[in-house]
């Protein structure tokens, strides 16, 4: 079992919660960083673990401080055989961390990177769907639409073949809505994250979410889209493993 969005640097004890993830068969991770020192500690992690890779962007909520250096730096750590795609990068404008202008252009950079290094970019959006739209409208590469959770956006996604990640928040009672939209997305564009340690998922909601806990994700998505959990899993691994290219 993969879980294709965790941030292990936040985790108080990453090395300990991968030794749990593999226990409960989540046997890959892709790790994400969301500043240059962040993506650092990540890739050292993906270094230094077989089943661990990482994604490497600067987060819209930093774009206010982001300098060009820090975007030198983050184009020679994509670099790295083990970093699988750039991101999370996008718009944020619920909680407006960083100016509107300035998340606008580190997302348009990382764009560019992305499609320069023929990786896929891996996308986080709040309240900014049309503008988050517009930005990718000539966007050619591979797009992941991560802790998916604008339903809305669903027809656009598939119509151009982006892939569509469910995070824990898909578990909750309340989110009939995105229960729903689980069973539109097609076999072969489904994945499956924790963004641990957010969001921990239904059965263990309220503790610092983990890689292990993606388990928990799979299972409402298998319930939601009335497939046995054993082959949807097997089908989020093979979509994960076709679209970061592990
Ligand atoms: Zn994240």
């Amino acid at each position: 079992m993969i879980d294709t969005h965790a941030h292990l640097a936040a985790l108080d004890d990453p090395e300990a919660a991968v030794e749990r993830a593999a226990a409960a068969g989540v046997t890959r991770i892709l790790t994400v960083g969301t500043d240059v020192e962040d993506c650092r500690r990540n890739l050292q992690l993906a270094e230094a673990h077989d089943g661990v890779f990482a994604i490497l962007g600067i987060h819209p909520h930093e774009a206010g401080d982001t300098t060009d250096d820090d975007l030198a730096a983050l184009r020679e750590l994509l670099a790295h055989p083990k970093a699988v795609a750039v991101g999370e990068t996008g718009l944020d404008w619920f909680r407006d961390y960083a100016p509107r202008d300035a998340q606008q252009r580190l997302f348009a950079q990382q764009l560019e990177f992305a499609e320069e290094l023929g990786k896929p970019v891996v996308i986080h959006t709040r309240a900014a769907d049309e503008d988050t739209l517009a930005a990718l409208a000539g966007y050619g590469g591979a797009v992941v639409l991560h802790c998916f959770s604008s339903p809305h956006l669903l027809p656009t996604a598939l119509e151009r073949g982006w892939y569509v990640s469910f995070a824990g928040n898909a578990s909750f009672p309340k989110a009939v809505d995105l229960r729903l939209a689980a069973t539109e997305v097609p076999a072969d564009r489904i994945l499956a994250e924790t963004d641990s340690p957010y969001l921990a998922p239904q059965p263990v909601r309220g503790r610092p979410n983990e890689p292990a806990y993606v388990v928990h994700t799979l299972a409402a998505l298998a319930q939601a889209r009335g497939e046995d959990p054993a082959e949807l899993e097997a089908r989020i691994d093979a979509n994960a493993t076709e679209c970061f290219g592990l």
